[in-house]
């Protein structure tokens, strides 16, 4: 099985609820809490090593609390921690307002994240956009451009955005042009997500085109283009067939559930191909 290294992005996200987003100089009571771990690249860590990947993270945290929690968070997950730096700055947090229609307005801070620097020499690698980006030394390399802005994708074997962020990097609307435009802009492949529409796909005949979402009771759709990313490196990795059968059947149960890091493990994902693939 090969290796995947997820070099990018991690963060907290401090999440209150409240009835109402408060405008400026406003305050609104009987919020909510709750402190998640986030982050893209921790999210697809997670998500490729649920799935039973061999993982290792790269990236930078702080010498603060968060920091601590967030490394033993992955550490936890089974994502192999010793590329992940402590650095002088407070670790990534994202300050996130939900209101009552589950409306958010979110605020970042990236810290450490500003800090990140490409090194080293990986097996599949897979990055977002995050945290700086320049190609590593790596035999396959995925990038998931969330948020979007133009990078080049020369050296890029996947791009995977999803409908927002390729039409920010293409100017298509269509998802079939958007794929056409990155693959012109340098990329081996591009997988344009669609939540719950699917993917539309390029490649080679058979597995390209519009591919169906599985059907799933979505609970909670953050996070599914993180799990999507990971399943499909872990797919990869793992030599599958049909990583966007198994990365669609992996996001459809990721949103069946509450957290951007309430992924599903491998056998769950089996039984799903198995059922309905
Ligand atoms: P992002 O979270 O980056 O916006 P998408 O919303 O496009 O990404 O979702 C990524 C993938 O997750 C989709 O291609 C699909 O396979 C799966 N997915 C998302 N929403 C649903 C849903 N409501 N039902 C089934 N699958 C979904």
């Amino acid at each position: 099985m090969r290796t995947i290294s997820v070099l990018g992005s991690i963060n907290i996200d401090l999440v209150l609820s409240v009835e109402r987003i408060p405008a400026v100089g406003e305050t609104v009571g009987d919020g909510e809490f709750a402190r998640h771990f986030g982050g893209k690249g921790a999210n697809q860590a997670v998500a490729a090593a649920a799935l039973g990947a061999s993982v290792r993270f790269f990236g930078c945290v702080g010498r603060d609390e968060n920091g601590v929690a967030s490394r033993e968070n992955l550490r936890a997950r089974g994502v192999d921690v010793r590329g992940l730096k402590s650095v002088e700055s407070a670790t990534g947090v994202a300050l996130i307002l939900v209101d009552a229609q589950g409306r958010n307005s979110i605020a970042l801070a990236p810290g450490a994240n500003a800090q990140f620097r490409v090194e080293g020499t990986h097996d599949i690698a897979v990055m977002q956009l995050e945290t700086r980006f320049e190609r590593p030394r790596a035999k396959t390399l995925i990038l998931n451009p969330a948020p979007a802005r133009k990078v080049s994708l020369r050296g890029v074997d996947f791009v995977i955005p999803n409908e927002i962020e390729a039409e920010q990097l293409t100017g298509c609307k269509d998802p079939r042009k958007a794929v056409v435009a990155l693959e012109r802009m340098g990329a081996g492949r591009a997988i344009v997500t669609l939540g719950a529409r699917g993917v539309w796909s390029g490649g080679d005949p058979g597995e390209s085109g519009l591919r169906p979402a599985f059907r799933a009771r979505a609970l909670d759709t953050t996070g599914a283009g993180d799990c999507f990313v990971g399943a499909f490196a872990a797919a990869l990795a793992a030599g599958l067939p049909d990583p966007v059968l198994f990365a669609q059947a992996a996001a459809a149960l990721k949103v069946g559930r509450r957290g951007a890091q309430s992924v599903p493990e491998r056998a769950e994902v089996e039984r799903m191909l198995r059922k309905y693939a």
